[in-house]
């Protein structure tokens, strides 16, 4: 039997738009029951899978085998099965796409966008988008923002999908990379990607357009080729992510910057909370770590167990 290979860039949960290796795009399905094993998920197959396809007499293909992957990036189930949904699988980087307002972007939200990433090995650059809006304060603002991120060790830039700021920068950083790129609805992710290939027509403002035609909205990642063999996973309606494979007391791990002195806490267990003699705690105090950062460490590990933590069931 001939097996061709490619790669998954669209699924609708039972049908797969898989590309060859020699550029055709085939439709496929599964063949039969297919699990991966240890892996419970609500979708078997996700987008940037790389299979091996049998195409048959009819054209279509059945995807026979999928290959290791190196990574991928989940969120849980809409049902309430406990099963996780993949979004996207070996992927080199995220990218979140986030702005100061129009619509405001938390820190909070991206601070667990960053945990999640890291806890599934995946790089993260920060977007700041719609810059062309900012007046002297907002930038202020927003160069303090980047100071920390930058701090804590993630890549941050700024674009604007109008008038082009930040945009061939950003496209040089994704090019040969396969990206996932997420963030708020309104960000401007179709904005950013029409600004780096202009030949591509995503929808601006897509959501709304969908629902006047009634369609129902797809919450299915999809895989674009772009300019500069970028291979990018646009995630439209995925608002978070959320479901992390680590204990709450390894959370500190994920804030880079309170992680590289937890060495100097009294104890060896500190979770930096209310312990005496944590360097963390006296560091937010000196200011060293920013206050909003350890905030959000605090909410979220006082998150309910169930909803962030989760090491079984997927
Ligand atoms: P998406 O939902 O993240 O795909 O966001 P869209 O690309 O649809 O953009 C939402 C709105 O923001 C649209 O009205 C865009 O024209 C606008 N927009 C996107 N990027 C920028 C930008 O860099 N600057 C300004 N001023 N507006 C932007
Ligand atoms: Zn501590």
């Amino acid at each position: 039997m001939n097996i061709d290979k490619g790669i998954v860039y669209r699924s609708t949960g039972s049908w797969y738009v898989v590309k060859l290796e020699n550029g055709d795009f085939i439709e496929s399905r599964i063949k039969g029951k297919f699990r991966i094993k240890n892996l419970k998920t609500t979708n078997p197959i996700a987008v940037g899978d790389k299979v091996g396809i049998h195409i048959q007499a009819d054209g279509k293909g059945l995807i026979e085998e999928i290959f290791p992957r190196t990574n991928y990036m989940i969120r849980k189930s809409v049902n309430l099965s406990k099963e996780a949904h993949i979004i996207g699988s070996n992927i080199h980087v995220c990218i979140l796409v986030a702005t100061l307002n129009n619509p405001y972007t938390s820190t909070g939200f991206i601070d667990r966008f960053s945990v999640t990433s890291q806890a599934y090995d995946i790089p993260l650059i920060i977007v700041f988008n719609k810059v062309d809006l900012y007046d002297d304060k907002d930038k202020k603002v927003l160069s303090h923002y980047i100071s920390i991120y930058e701090n804590a060790g993630f890549q941050c830039l700024m674009t604007s999908a109008v008038n082009g700021e930040g945009v061939g920068g950003l496209k040089k950083i994704l090019s040969n990379k396969v990206v996932l790129f997420s963030g708020h609805s309104g960000s401007g992710k179709s904005s950013l990607i029409n600004a780096m290939d202009p030949k591509f027509e995503l929808k601006v403002g897509g959501l709304s357009e969908a629902h006047s035609k009634g369609k129902h909205t797809t919450t299915f990642a999809e895989m674009f080729d772009l300019d500069e063999n970028i291979q990018l996973i646009d995630t439209p309606g995925i608002k978070g992510f959320g479901l992390v494979d680590f204990k709450k007391e390894e959370l500190a791990k994920f804030f880079p910057e309170m992680f590289s002195i937890s060495d100097q806490c009294r104890f060896n267990n500190c979770v930096h909370l209310n312990e005496p003699g944590c360097a963390v705690i006296e560091a937010v105090k000196n200011e060293q770590i920013a206050k909003f950062r350890y905030e959000s460490y605090q909410s979220m590990y006082n998150d309910d167990q169930e909803e962030t933590f989760r090491t079984v069931n997927y």
